[in-house]
């Protein structure tokens, strides 16, 4: 059949030649790439199997396996798990859909270090390209599990690539690797030594699920001149989740994260939790160490992974873990649930439920002690995921303190460290009923607002709060131990009680005496404001606009503006 060449789009060719030319700090991670890939289609092709989605299909002996020939110089990386269609290879490989990418690319170039680099390649989903780090050809063959027709696809990373339809071909995808001319100098990048191969396997997809089998090579038969010798597997294949805490490096659990999450760089923090009795299971939860760029956008992959009785259920199971802690990445691997079931089912489960409260109350508590032990983490934890932990005020009542708990708020207290409500509470003025908080786009924005004077003039502590989700979950709190949440910048403020003030009388003989300029600002103003009157609030500025206290803020009305409201 026909060869015919595409062009790489513009941004895969960029990638591309960063990749190629790139002084990535360690190029022995392209094979946990493919490998990685390699155990996804085999996951997928057994769910298809168990579902009866995939009739044609043979599941007999799912594994990875991999071949060397060193005269060629190839490294081949082979499956016999999903595959992929003609149209998926073009949509898959051929371009990188992913509207993510100018950015990653701008990122790319912006990371200071080659460490910085490789953290922002996994992250960005661009695996499968990181064969070119290593290889000048590369050439993969793919036939979708259960169709008679498989595709080749080649490319030597440059402007171009080709396709070709193929009669046919192996069940799976094999991806060979034509590597670049040996580095005489350098001999830890030899990837045709079986040595390095199996360290490789070993440290960085030892608990993928399915064998990862070397081939012995042709002639290689121990020189007893028996046929060529077994494959050797050089994973062991175990669950991290089930296998006892002192058993398994950090390490260990760091790599299972990359495999999960896509991601190169080590998690912030790694979280077990063991239940045993009527409904047994184990999870092993993960926080990144950044926030994926599109945290935010409603194509937004939530969930973590779920298994059942070691076997991979699916990814992204979006009930065992509410919607604030979508960030999560992570296994969940149930005993008593059946194998066959499906979204709606784990929408109605009760067992699911009762994971889902129990993963929850969890991470918070994690969140909640590293803020305590471990104050560097922690501020890497907030400025990534506070935004989003925050959603949870409004739409999760019931764990509403322990959020809260979690939460840290800058604050006019300290300009670099942010407070806990309780540690406001304890600060608060003999006298002072609430906690002031306001709203607005930046820390400077709010510190020059006028509304501050009064604030800064008494020495009364103002939470500073900049994210959107601010302004909702303030109103929807209320208030934090009797203490009422109040806005600065909303209804009259009475700060009367941290100072003396003046009196009663000295108020009602000012109010006479400016009631004719108040009437006719009144009236000049019109339909702008509803009413000016007399304030305590300002110490500098001569004037400030003030919204009732249930009306909305500037900055609320501009979000809702915003999204069309
Ligand atoms: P990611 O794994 O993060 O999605 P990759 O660049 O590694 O990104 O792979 C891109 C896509 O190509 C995968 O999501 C998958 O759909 C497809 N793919 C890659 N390798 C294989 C394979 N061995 N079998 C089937 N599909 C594959
Ligand atoms: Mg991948």
């Amino acid at each position: 059949m026909t060869t015919e060449t595409f062009e790489f789009q513009v941004e895969a060719r960029q990638l591309l030649q960063l990749m190629i030319h790139s002084v990535y700090s360690n190029k022995d991670v392209f094979l946990r790439e493919l490998v990685s890939n390699a155990s996804d289609a085999l996951d997928k092709l057994r769910l298809a199997a168990l579902r009866d989605d995939a009739p044609d299909a043979d599941v007999s002996d799912l594994h990875i396996e991999l071949e060397v020939d060193k005269d060629a110089r190839t490294l081949t990386v082979r499956d016999n798990g999903i595959g992929m269609s003609y149209d998926e290879v073009t949509q898959l490989i051929g371009t990188i859909a992913n509207s993510g990418t100018a950015k990653f690319l701008q990122e790319l170039r912006e990371a200071k270090d080659a460490a910085g680099a490789d953290g922002l390649i996994g992250q960005f989903g661009v695996g499968f390209y990181s064969g070119f780090m290593v290889a000048d050809e590369v050439t993969l063959v793919t036939r979708h599990a259960g169709e008679t027709e498989g595709t080749r696809w080649t490319s030597r990373g440059e402007g171009t690539y080709t396709l070709e339809r193929l009669d046919e071909a192996p069940q799976g995808t094999a991806v060979t690797l034509h590597l670049k001319p040996a580095d005489s100098e350098n001999q830890l990048h030899d990837y045709t030594s079986a040595w390095k191969i199996k360290e490789i396997v070993k440290r960085y997809s030892d608990f993928i699920t399915w064998p990862v089998r070397l081939l012995p090579e042709p002639g290689d038969d121990d020189g007893d001149g028996a046929e060529a010798r077994e494959a050797e597997t050089l994973n062991s294949m175990k669950a991290l989740w089930a296998r006892p805490r002192d058993e398994v490096s950090d390490d260990e659990y760091h790599e299972l994260y990359k495999h999960i999450a896509h991601d190169w760089r080590d998690p912030l923090e790694t979280i077990r939790l063991q239940a045993e009795g009527t409904f047994e299971y184990q999870a092993l939860l993960f926080v990144p160490s950044h926030a994926p760029h599109d945290l935010f956008t409603q194509g937004y992959q939530r969930g973590v992974q779920l298994y059942v009785k070691r076997v991979f259920i699916m990814d992204d199971c979006e009930e065992l873990l509410p919607s604030y802690l979508r960030f999560v990445k992570g296994v969940v691997d149930a005993q008593d649930l059946s194998l066959n079931v499906s979204r709606e089912i784990l929408q109605q489960d009760r067992h699911i439920r009762m994971i889902q409260r129990r993963l929850t109350k969890k991470v918070l508590s994690t969140v909640k002690d590293l803020r305590t032990s471990e104050p560097d983490r922690y501020a890497t934890f907030w400025r990534e995921f506070g935004a989003v932990l925050k959603e949870g005020l409004v739409t999760d009542s019931e764990n509403r303190d322990a959020i809260l708990a979690a939460c840290a708020f800058p604050t006019t207290h300290d300009a670099d460290e942010p407070t806990s409500l309780k540690d406001y509470v304890e600060r608060m003025k003999d006298g002072q009923d609430d906690i002031y908080y306001m709203t607005g786009e930046s820390r400077q924005a709010i510190e020059n607002s006028p509304h501050m004077e009064a604030f800064r003039a008494k020495g009364v502590e103002v939470l500073l709060l900049t994210d959107a989700v601010d302004e909702v979950w303030v109103d929807a709190v209320g208030e934090y131990e009797g203490k009422t949440l109040r806005s600065v910048a909303k209804g009259e403020i009475d700060l009367s009680g941290t100072e003396e003030d003046k009196s009663d009388a000295e108020k009602e003989k000012q109010g006479e005496e400016y009631a004719g300029l108040l009437g006719w600002m009144t009236e000049h103003l019109g339909e702008d404001v509803k009413e000016v009157r007399l304030s305590s609030r300002l110490t500098v500025s001569p004037a400030c606009v003030v919204s009732d206290a249930g009306e909305l803020t500037p900055a609320l009305e501009n979000m809702y503006r915003a999204m069309g409201q």
